[in-house]
């Protein structure tokens, strides 16, 4: 860019950014400001990549543009705001883009902010195209035509829980229309045609337990709870799958074994566990290979990331889950009803040949989806 900088080039600069984020389906654009200059990132597949560097001599020009798009105070510079930035409806395979959000935030090298994209489609995604073994595949589309039990899925923040329980959704919503299927989230994350979705907001007095007592005088078949946080949800929702409901969610809980002792913690009998979780669901998100570069390795067989235009240079395109399902048979319902301890059930889980994230993420590997070195870095060595 040339010392001399005018307003139609700042213009279209940022429009340009913007467009080209969404033509590659980024979730968000940091405008970061450094000692160099305006460092831009975009988030590709959950990872953040460095686009380029602007430098400092147009850092304020561009934030100042991207607060007019956003409607903000372009004099303020010395508080956080926040904003909704309207067009660049640039399509995408994810569909067209609902929303983007800005937040700018004064640091002390100057203003940083961030534009966060909503897709329409995104975390739409289809059961069979998340990823899953073909034995998960099939174990949870049995669940998922069950008239009852609990379903719980566990993981970190930003593991695709919210995403598999969309796809299961919409799953039973094919397999058995007309059932009668009720959500609560906090917020909603999608809108899922016909599903009744209620957003319970942390600061309003409909909390989920609230909620979710009521919702079961409303006939429900099919309850998905955003989010099993507290001992009086856990157990409307534990007895909610064992009166005739199925009911998904989903618990914070390393491993499948760690949430089902959480439940035992937050005060429900274990006889009520045993006899009403049917599965629990242990995911983690890595990325694919981007296949119009992938390298193999002839020596090992391993495929590597190399990085073209088509992937923005990460090597990698989209994700893809590793996924472990503990089903609850008699030895493990015995251990449960004995107190067992984490490492008794983990124990029964090795000995009866559980397949774990790390061995799930091996078929990957193999498979040339993806690499060891995504896999190590999601889930830790292996
Ligand atoms: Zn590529």
């Amino acid at each position: 860019m040339s010392k001399k900088i005018n307003k139609t080039d700042i213009v279209a600069l940022v429009d340009d950014l913007l467009s080209d984020a969404i033509t590659c389906g980024a979730s968000d654009v940091h405008f970061e400001p450094t000692n160099e200059g305006l460092t831009i990132k975009f988030r590709l597949d959950g990872t953040l990549k460095t686009i380029e560097i602007l430098p400092s001599i147009v850092k304020d020009n561009v934030i100042a543009r991207l607060k007019v798009l956003g409607g903000l105070l372009t004099y303020r510079n010395d508080l956080p705001q926040e904003g909704r930035i309207k067009g660049h409806e640039t399509s995408h395979t994810q569909g067209k883009v609902t929303d983007k959000r800005l937040a700018v935030f004064p640091t002390i090298h100057g203003q940083r902010a961030v534009v966060r994209i909503f897709y329409e489609n995104a975390g739409l995604t289809e059961l069979k195209q998340l990823g899953f073994s073909d034995y998960i595949f099939s174990a949870v589309s049995e669940i998922s035509d069950q008239n009852q039990g609990v379903l719980l899925l566990t993981g970190p923040a930003g593991s695709g829980k919210s995403t598999t329980l969309a796809a299961l959704l919409r799953n039973i919503l094919r397999n058995h229309p007309g059932k009668s299927i009720i959500a609560l989230e906090d917020p909603v994350e999608r809108n899922i045609h016909g599903v009744t979705q209620i957003e319970i907001s942390a600061h309003s007095e409909m909390t989920f337990p609230i909620a979710l007592r009521s919702l079961l005088r409303q006939d429900p078949q099919v309850l998905m709870v955003g989010e099993i946080r507290d001992a009086e949800t856990a157990s409307i929702a534990i007895e909610a799958g064992l009166t005739g409901h199925l009911l998904m969610s989903t618990m914070h809980s390393g491993t499948p074994a760690g949430a089902i002792l959480r439940l035992l913690e937050m005060g429900i009998e274990p006889y009520q566990v045993t006899s009403s979780v049917s599965a629990v669901m242990n995911q983690r998100l890595v990325r694919k290979l981007c296949p119009k570069c992938k390298k193999e390795d002839k020596a090992s067989g391993i495929f590597e990331a190399v990085g073209c235009d088509n992937c923005f240079n990460t090597g990698f395109n989209g994700r893809v889950l590793i996924c472990e399902m503990v089903q609850l048979d008699g030895q493990l319902r015995k251990a449960i009803l004995e107190k067992a301890d984490m490492e008794t059930l983990q124990n029964i889980l090795n000995n009866r040949g559980h397949m774990n994230l790390a061995q799930d993420a091996r078929r990957l590997i193999t498979e040339g989806i993806t690499t060891p070195n995504e896999v190590q870095a999601v889930i830790g060595d292996f």
